[in-house]
């Protein structure tokens, strides 16, 4: 008989573990506390890593439909442009740009195709672990299931109620996001990155044709920009702490941890909805198989080292200091004179 799931949360890695026992047959039960489906874009890079997880299930399909495709990129030092990347040198690999709530709707669109659906409105307020069941309370109503998935967040609940550290720290300095139109804007298709005076950065993606993302290591993202950004509509903004932090074990004996509710980091690179994806997929895999006591030992390992890819660029971008930052931007020249550094480059940005 197929273990009664219980995943907490439908964001990305939720949505995946669902969608993923769902086609193995083993249709979970998924809460998520918001009224209904987010409304909020946050990640935008989808990498082929996911993109190969979503064929499985067929959500590649109108999500590659919708996505826009990355060209390339271009870094500058203040307003000079100074590297040039192209993305799009290898059919697979490419990195797709899609609003998070776009991904998430095809996600949803995928489970109920298999026979599941989102229980919305539904909180997560108790869970307690015992030998042959996790009994649980939601929005007040005790029930009891084999497994549980949390797929909860950064501040996940299942994840305190599991007693375990979120061993890290938090980056100093407030962060920026705006979602803007602006259909004038000069890079459409690629991402442009500035880099700033004092070791601040500001990046331009696009999400649509006209519509992107702003983020900026400074308090207002648009004002941070060093060059003018046509705006005609600002769609939403706000400011945000980055934390680099995760667990040590992602799980117990019945309970698992997936996505942000086991790691988090700084967006660049742009891995942290990919990584919990890949959880996502590792963990449906393990339960379908019943091989899900090296889950941690996996998941870890993949963890740590993406968080050591993110934070390694975000200190080479936000380098301080006139020696530091001369020798990154004599990096940035070298690598954009060297058309095997430029293409090694643009795979580790791409590489999930
Ligand atoms: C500004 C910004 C930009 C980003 N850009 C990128 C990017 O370009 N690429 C990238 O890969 N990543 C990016 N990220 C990170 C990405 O958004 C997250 O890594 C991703 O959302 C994690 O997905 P998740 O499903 O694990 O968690 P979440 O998306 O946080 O989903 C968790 C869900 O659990 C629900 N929940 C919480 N508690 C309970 C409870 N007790 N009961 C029931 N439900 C509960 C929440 O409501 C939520 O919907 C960005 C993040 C930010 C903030």
């Amino acid at each position: 008989m197929s273990p009664r799931v219980l995943i907490v949360g439908a964001g990305p890695t939720g949505l995946t573990a669902a969608v993923e026992l769902a086609r193995r047959g083993i249709l979970p039960e998924i809460i998520e506390k918001r009224p209904g489906p987010s409304r909020l874009s946050r990640a935008v890079g989808i990498l082929p890593s996911s993109i190969e997880i979503f064929r499985r299930s067929g959500t590649d399909t109108p999500v590659l439909d919708e996505a826009v495709r990355f060209e390339g990129g271009v870094f500058h030092d203040g307003t000079k442009p100074v590297l040039h990347l192209t993305l799009n040198f290898d059919a697979r690999m490419r990195i797709w740009g899609l609003a998070q709530d776009r991904t998430e709707r095809h996600l949803v669109e995928t489970l109920e195709r298999l026979g599941g659906s989102v229980r919305y409105g539904a909180t997560l307020d108790h869970l307690r672990e015992t030998e042959d069941a996790v009994e649980v309370r939601v929005g007040g109503v005790e029930a009891r299931h084999d497994l549980v998935i949390g797929a909860d967040g950064v501040h996940s609940a299942v994840r305190a109620a599991l007693g375990f550290d979120f061993p890290g720290h938090d980056l100093p300095e407030q962060w920026s996001i705006a979602d803007v139109d602006a259909p004038d804007w000069h890079g459409r298709g690629r991402f442009m990155g500035y880099r700033l005076d004092g070791g601040n950065v500001a990046v331009v993606v696009p999400l649509e044709t006209a519509r992107f993302r702003v983020i900026a290591s400074e308090p207002d993202a648009l004002a941070a920009l060093p060059v003018p950004m046509p705006v005609t509509t600002v769609r939403r903004s706000g400011a945000f702490i980055i934390s680099v932090r995760q667990v040590a074990r992602y799980q117990s004996a019945r309970v698992f941890l997936a996505g942000d509710a086991a790691h988090c980091h700084s967006p660049v690179g742009g891995r942290g909805m990919n990584l919990g994806i890949s959880d996502a997929a590792e963990l449906a895999e393990r339960i379908a198989l019943g091989t899900t006591e090296g889950y941690t030992e996996a998941r870890h390992a993949a963890g740590a080292h993406v968080i050591a890819l993110s934070e390694r660029g975000r200190r080479f971008i936000q380098a301080k200091g006139p020696v530091a930052r001369a020798g990154v931007l004599a990096a940035m020249r070298t690598v954009n004179a060297v058309p095997a550094l430029r293409r090694a480059v643009a795979r580790q940005l791409v590489s999930g």
